[in-house]
């Protein structure tokens, strides 16, 4: 998405260690236009796909989620992050490792917002390794639900998450793709 590729030449800070920060639009503050844009977009990649239901994780997966079930007219369900897991059989659950913040936390949906009967689709901000949506795709797993797939806004090829995924045959789209952002230089995928 040409427009996506535009705002993160203009308005992203590249941080060491590969993190890319976009706090003018997608992470702090929010340009709700442009994430409707977004939301826009990834509607329409899905719309043959029969999605019930979209998930995430908090917090900052959540705006460009919502962007889109505002297009897909579907519920948004996120994941909470917690430190310890409270197994009381009543939610799934996944460990995920964050390299950015480099810890692990578990991921929690209520069972009650997701069943075999769902098609979802999983939206977040940012594909770096993939254990976030590993994560997620595992608890889909556990519900009994089927995949449409992923949408992300900016996915780091150069990370490796997204192709791993593709090759084990699970639709991922993502908006804009970069393949290096080294010195503080961004190259994108087409
Ligand atoms: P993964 O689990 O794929 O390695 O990382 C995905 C998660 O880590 C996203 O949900 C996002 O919150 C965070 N993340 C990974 N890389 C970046 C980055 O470069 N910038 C920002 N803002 N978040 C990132």
């Amino acid at each position: 998405m040409k427009a996506l590729e535009d705002k993160i030449d203009k308005e992203g800070l590249v941080f060491p260690g590969n993190v890319l920060k976009v706090g003018s639009f997608l992470n702090h503050q929010l340009d709700v236009d442009f994430l409707m844009e977004m939301g826009e977009e990834i509607g329409r990649l899905f719309e043959n796909d029969g999605v019930t239901k979209i998930v995430t994780i908090e917090a900052s997966g959540i705006a460009i989620a919502v962007a889109t079930a505002a297009k897909m007219h579907v519920p948004v369900v996120f994941a909470k992050k917690t430190k310890t897991s409270n197994l009381n059989g009543e939610s799934y659950t996944a460990n995920v490792h964050s390299f950015t913040h480099n810890k692990d936390y578990d991921i929690v949906i209520s069972k009650q917002f997701i069943n075999k009967e769902d098609k979802v689709l999983l939206v977040d901000d940012f594909l770096a390794v993939g254990n976030a949506l590993n994560g997620l795709i595992d608890i889909v797993g556990q519900a009994g639900a089927k995949l449409a797939g992923a949408a992300i806004a900016i996915e780091k090829g150069f990370q490796g998450g997204g192709d791993a995924l593709r090759t084990k045959g699970i639709k991922v789209e993502s908006l804009a793709i970069i393949d290096s952002m080294e010195d503080g230089k961004i190259i994108y995928r087409h």
